[in-house]
C-alpha cells in the first residue's frame, strides 16, 4: 500500500500527520497547524512572555503598576462581552502577514467608575482563538499605547446586519433571499445535502468568505451587483462546495465604501448545481483585497 501523499506536521512538537483534521489551527490565513493546545501553548510561549514585559514596562512608565480593575481580569462575564462586542479591534500585520490583535472594551464596575479591558490575541475565524495577553487598566494612556496598527472596521461584513439600511431596501433584499432560496431549492439533487442539515453548515459561511476559491461578480436581472463566493470544504472525509451570493450595498455614511450582505448561503455536493452558479465574472485573489 503507497503512503497517503498528503504530510502535514505539528509546528511545535514536528509529529507528522496525513491529514488536516488532526491539527489545530488558530490563526485565519496561516498554515502553521498545531496536535494539541499544549502545543499551542509551548510555541507561543516566547510571545506570552515578551507581551507581559510590554505591559509591565508600560505601567512602570505610566506609574499604574497597581490598579484594583486588575483583580477582574479573566472573569468570564467581561471576557465574554470583550470578545463578542468589542468597542475597537486593532490588527498590526508584520511584512510575511502574521497578526497579532488587540481587543479593546469600555466597562463600567460596581461603584461606576470606568476601565478598559484589553486583550491580546491570535485570530480564528473572527474570533480570538488564542489569548496572548489579557490586562485591564483605568489609564487611558495605557489603552491608547495598545492601539497599534490598523484599525479593524466592525462593520463589515459579518456584522452587515448592523448597516443602517432602511426598511424599503431591507424589505427588497428580504424578497430578493426568497427568490434566490426558492431557484436554489428547485435546481437541488434530491441525494444533495438534505435543507434541514444546512444550519450545521453555518461555520463554513465566514471560511468561505475570508478565503474562497473562486468569487463571480455579476449584475442580476433586478439589476443589484451579487458576488458569488464559492470554496470547497472538507467534513468528515467528504468534500463539499459552500456557496454564499453575497448583495453590493453602498452606504453613503462610509464614503463609496461597498458592504456586502450575505442573501443566500448553503451547501452541496452536486457539481451541476455548482456550476449553474459560476456566473459573471471570476474575480481573482489579488483584485479582491481591494
Ligand atoms: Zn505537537
Amino acid at each position: 500500500m503507497k503512503e497517503n501523499p498528503d504530510l502535514y506536521y505539528c509546528n511545535n512538537c514536528k509529529k507528522i500527520f496525513h491529514s488536516l483534521k488532526d491539527l489545530y489551527f488558530i490563526e485565519d490565513g496561516s498554515p502553521r497547524g498545531f496536535c494539541s493546545e499544549s502545543c499551542i501553548e509551548t510555541f507561543f510561549d516566547h510571545l506570552v512572555k515578551h507581551f507581559e514585559n510590554i505591559d509591565q514596562q508600560l505601567r512602570l512608565k505610566l506609574n499604574c503598576v497597581e490598579e484594583s480593575c486588575l483583580d477582574i481580569v479573566g472573569e468570564p462575564r467581561y471576557m465574554e462581552g470583550l470578545i463578542e462586542e468589542p468597542d475597537e479591534v486593532w490588527v498590526r500585520e508584520n511584512d510575511l502577514k502574521e497578526e497579532i490583535f488587540c481587543y479593546i472594551k469600555k466597562f463600567n464596575d460596581f461603584g461606576g467608575d470606568e476601565f478598559y479591558m484589553v486583550l491580546t490575541c491570535l485570530v480564528f475565524d473572527r474570533k480570538p482563538s488564542f489569548i496572548i495577553s489579557a490586562t485591564a487598566t483605568q489609564n487611558i494612556e495605557l489603552v491608547n499605547s495598545f492601539k497599534l496598527g490598523e484599525q479593524q472596521d466592525l462593520d463589515a461584513p459579518d456584522k452587515a446586519s448592523n448597516l443602517s439600511i432602511d426598511d424599503e431596501t431591507l424589505e427588497s433584499i428580504e424578497g430578493k433571499k426568497s427568490r434566490y432560496l426558492a431557484s436554489m431549492l428547485q435546481d437541488r439533487n434530491e441525494s444533495d445535502i438534505p435543507f434541514e442539515d444546512f444550519m450545521s453548515y453555518d461555520e463554513f459561511l465566514y471560511k468561505t468568505l475570508e478565503k474562497p476559491d473562486e468569487v463571480y461578480c455579476q449584475t442580476d436581472d433586478e439589476g443589484d451587483t451579487i458576488y458569488t463566493y464559492i470554496r470547497v470544504h472538507e467534513r468528515e472525509g467528504t468534500s463539499f462546495y459552500y456557496i454564499v451570493l453575497c448583495i453590493s450595498i453602498e452606504n453613503d455614511w462610509k464614503q463609496k465604501k461597498e458592504n456586502l450582505l450575505p442573501i443566500l448561503t448553503f451547501p452541496s455536493k452536486d457539481p451541476k448545481l455548482y456550476n449553474t452558479f459560476k456566473k459573471g465574472s471570476l474575480i481573482t485573489g489579488s483584485q479582491l483585497k481591494n
